[in-house]
Parts: structure tokens; C-alpha cells; sequence
């Protein structure tokens, strides 16, 4: 059964040409949700922040990535929906399907809302979500807020002050993958890469 939630993302993409998945397995649900943090060379770098809610990835596009430093604010435009085995996506999607370019898994982890037990699903409806994120760059408490409605939501990701919270510390230097240890480039050495 395809969900229905994913009608906008494969509806952007043609399959036939890109390696992405269609969202079509049944993924064993998982006693803690994951997150995965993209970085996405496309028509503009970003960074692909999503979360696992209600069975799917609930995604924001990053312009300028996370930050560890509780002053910056990271604003984020929620984009469509992606499905769950996007989680392992890291690759090349050709040139003229949507988003082609070059993804990266630049961390990955699970996370649980904070305090536990309260409803994720509710409070992304309400815009507010309030989660500590267990990856292996990012860790701790993030919050995650709408400021704006409209085709393209924005939201703002914020750090939460705690033990993981740097003022100095820039994260996105650390540009490898969490999962090959490659670089944009040495993804698709025939790329142009910041
Ligand atoms: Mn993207």
C-alpha cells in the first residue's frame, strides 16, 4: 500500500532516472524514532534535516545547517515529506530531476521529544517541537519552531542550552559522511563543490 503522504515526493521525481527511493517497503517500525541530517549539493547547498513522525520523514531544508551555539537561529523550510528509507540516501540524483545534485548522510541518530512521552505528531501540528537528538555530531536538546505558514512553512532550529551547547564550535566544518567518511567531492569527484 503506497502512503499517501508521499504523493508530493514522487510526484517531484521520476524513478526511472533517479536512484532515490520510491517509499514502497514496509519498514519495521523501530522502538525510537531516527533522524538523518543530509547534506545536499543541489542548486544551493543545504542541509536536509528530518525527523521521523508517524511513519514517514517530516523534512526542512537547512540553509545554513545546524549550529551548536544556542544564539544562532537556523532557519528551515519545511519541505515535502520524504519516506522512511531516504535514511540511507547517499549518492548522486542526476542532473535535471529534482534536487539533482550530490547527498551526503552527514549524521544520523535516533531522537525522543523532551520530556519524553509527549505526543511528536501533536506538537509538529502545533509548530513546536522539543526533542533531543542522539546522533553521532549532533546531540541533545534542540527546539524546532514554526514562524511562518504558507506553501513553504519556516521554521527556526534552535540549540537548547545544555552540556552539548558550544559557542565556539562551527559542526559544519566536520563535512564527512557519517556513513562512507567521504566528502561531497569524493562523492562526485565531477561536481562543482563549495
Ligand atoms: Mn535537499
Amino acid at each position: 500500500m503506497k502512503d499517501a503522504k508521499l504523493t508530493a515526493y514522487r510526484k517531484k521525481r521520476d524513478f526511472a532516472l533517479t536512484s532515490e527511493p520510491k517509499g514502497e517497503s514496509h519498514a519495521q517500525k523501530q522502538k525510537r524514532s531516527i533522524f538523518v541530517i543530509q547534506k545536499h549539493a543541489a542548486t544551493h547547498l543545504h542541509y536536509d534535516f528530518r525527523l521521523e513522525i508517524g511513519n514517514i520523514l517530516k523534512s526542512w531544508a537547512i540553509p545554513k545547517g545546524p549550529s551548536l551555539n544556542p544564539q544562532e537561529k537556523r532557519l528551515a523550510i519545511e519541505t515535502e515529506d520524504h519516506p522512511l528509507e531516504y535514511k540511507d540516501f547517499e549518492g548522486i540524483i542526476p542532473e535535471g530531476q529534482y534536487g539533482g545534485g550530490t547527498v551526503l548522510i552527514w549524521d544520523r541518530g535516533t531522537y525522543e521529544s523532551y520530556p519524553n512521552g509527549l505526543s511528536l505528531e501533536k506538537d509538529y501540528q502545533k509548530g513546536n517541537l522539543d526533542i533531543t537528538l542522539e546522533g553521532e555530531k549532533l546531540k541533545g536538546r534542540y527546539v524546532i519552531r514554526r514562524i511562518r505558514n504558507g506553501e513553504k512553512p519556516q521554521w527556526l532550529l534552535i540549540k537548547v542550552k545544555d552540556e552539548y551547547a558550544d559557542l565556539q564550535r562551527d559542526i559544519t566544518k566536520d563535512n564527512k559522511s557519517i556513513l562512507s567518511g567521504k566528502t561531497l567531492k569524493e562523492i562526485n569527484p565531477e561536481a562543482q563543490h563549495d
